[in-house]
């Protein structure tokens, strides 16, 4: 049996979050409740670019909203292959460590389960989102290795 019954599993919504959710679910019970979960970063409220015939301001709302709902389709349908009900697709705002960090207390969570591609040097001294999370978690954390293809 396993020590884990109250999992999240934190997903970037790229290919990789197969891999991570598959490992999830081959660690823990078929009883244990998964908690899929996204972060979405949220962007400045204005953008401003230069384009060739100068600069531009852009109001970002709406590149923002239309985002959001690709994500949301893109989570969606990761909760439909994988079999996780709507109710347990947590589709957030902020940033992600720190979203993960309060919902992992909110919700008595037991185990984080993060992709990590093991960063090294710079990248590692500037911290990616899987040692951020690792660092404050108050649970235990499983990372799963994302081999490089
Ligand atoms: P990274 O450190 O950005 O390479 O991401 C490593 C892992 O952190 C991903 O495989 C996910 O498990 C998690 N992660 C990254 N970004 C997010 C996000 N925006 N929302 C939820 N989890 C994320």
């Amino acid at each position: 049996m396993s020590a884990y019954s109250n999992i999240l599993v934190a997903v970037d919504l790229s290919n990789e979050s197969r891999i991570v959710i598959r490992r999830a679910l081959a660690a823990v019970d078929n009883s244990a409740k998964i908690h899929l979960v996204y972060v979405q970063e949220p962007m400045d409220s204005v953008y401003m670019g230069v384009v060739p015939y100068g600069p531009v301001f852009v109001g970002m709302d709406e590149v923002e909203a239309n985002l959001r709902k690709e994500l949301q389709d893109r989570l969606a349908a990761l909760g439909k292959d994988f079999g996780i009900a709507a109710d347990d697709l947590h589709f957030l705002s902020g940033s992600p460590a720190k979203e993960i960090h309060q919902f992992v207390d909110g919700h008595g969570i037991d185990l984080v389960v993060i992709g990590t591609h093991g960063q090294k040097g710079v990248q590692l001294l500037l911290g990616s989102t899987a040692n951020s999370v690792l660092h404050g978690c108050s649970c235990d954390v499983l990372a799963v290795r994302i081999k490089e293809a």
